[in-house]
């Protein structure tokens, strides 16, 4: 069905406030009842929406509320990351609708977008709403290229035309990943659209950032995550993708913690598992945090975010992240610290297909993301 600008706003008000009745539909959408009772009769036939069990009114008719219905329609999310693509179904409501199905591919570029246009083909059915696809790096949302990041030569760009045909006329959000778990962040945290978002995605050796404006992404020049692993400081780290040296996604790593050690190698994931340890005292670790959240400082203080989201496996480490918020909350303006909320999120992988999906339902239930 094709979606009118009543049917948007009763979908958006219902994934805000949960079930209503058609009255309530008809004072929370401020349009008269009987346009209230036509785009909710079409979206329950569509089925979008369904009818909840009758409750009692005072006296009258009894109410019937209506919902979102998880049970009929779904979108589809592709993720499309260096060697791998994958895809997945969610409901109306975000839960997963079967298995989500990853694919290995060899790194040529290529090769990647026409296995993602397969699994897309293979994906879609007559019940799909629309589609997400979440990708790495920066993107040319205009003419749906991938531009220089993690796929192609600095010179070059890769077109996302064979992902686009394949989806069939249905809508498609394409974002960069650290945009789609920001839809998801703010969907399933029902954060008020008119709020700004800053969201900080926290791993060892790779931090993203994405940045919402009145719950729409900043779109900037060129889409992208807000590239704060990429603020540069005057620090003798290894050398980062981006041909630089002393960035923060290199600070805040295992190959510079063992650097401060002193250690002869590098233990993959050694950095989590210090943190999972952390104990005030921890002198390199010490470092690391001080560097991590002095960069997310500078970054709240320019952008002044209502909210300044935490994404980490790190939230699972009480000692460590209370470390660090309060490192960044000490180095707030002192105006923005009784204002700026900071949230602890434990959702551990960025690229994932579900991830993709929730861009899908942002693109449904918010303004400015289709
Ligand atoms: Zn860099």
């Amino acid at each position: 069905m094709k979606l009118t600008d009543e049917h948007r706003s009763m979908l958006r008000q219902l994934w805000r406030h949960g079930a209503q009745s058609r009255s309530d539909l008809h004072g929370l959408m401020g349009v008269v009842p009987n346009r209230v009772g036509a785009a909710a009769a079409a979206m329950v036939q569509a089925g979008l929406l369904r009818e909840c069990e009758a409750q009692p009114s005072g006296g009258g008719r009894p109410r019937v509320p209506l919902e979102i219905d998880p049970e009929q329609r779904h979108m589809v999310g592709l993720t499309i990351w260096p060697g791998m693509v994958g895809v997945a179904r969610v409901n109306l409501r975000g839960g997963l609708v079967g298995k989500p199905v990853a694919r290995m591919v060899s790194e040529d570029s290529d090769r990647l977008v026409e296995a993602a246009a397969g699994l897309l083909a293979k994906t879609i059915n007559e019940k799909t709403m629309g589609v997400g696809v979440s990708i790495p790096g920066f993107i040319d949302p205009g003419s749906g290229r991938i531009l220089s990041g993690v796929f192609v030569s600095a010179h070059d760009s890769l077109s996302l035309a064979p992902v686009i045909q394949r989806a069939g006329g249905l809508p498609v959000v394409i974002e960069n990943d650290m945009h789609a778990l920001a839809a998801r962040w703010s969907l399933t945290h029902r954060a008020p659209a008119e709020q700004d978002v800053l969201l900080v995605n926290i791993a060892d050796g790779a931090l993203g950032a994405a940045v919402l404006i009145g719950g729409q992404p900043n779109r900037g020049c060129v889409s992208s995550a807000n590239e704060l692993g990429h603020m540069r400081y005057f620090v003798e780290t290894d050398t980062c993708y981006c041909g630089q040296v002393g960035c923060l996604e290199r600070v805040f790593s295992s190959e510079y913690l063992s650097r401060l050690d002193g250690a002869d190698g590098v233990e993959a994931g050694a950095l989590m598992v210090r943190l999972s340890r952390y104990r005030p005292g921890d002198e390199a670790v010490d470092v690391l945090l001080d560097y991590l959240s002095n960069g997310i400082a500078n970054v709240a203080n320019f952008i002044r975010p209502h909210r300044l989201v935490l994404v980490s496996e790190l939230t699972r480490y009480p000692e460590a992240s209370d470390v660090l918020t309060a490192s960044i909350r000490r180095r707030l303006l002192g105006e923005l610290v009784g204002r700026v909320r900071v949230d602890l999120w434990e959702q551990p992988v960025a690229h994932l297909a579900e991830t993709a999906g929730w861009l899908a339902l942002a693109g449904l239930y918010c303004e400015g993301w289709v």
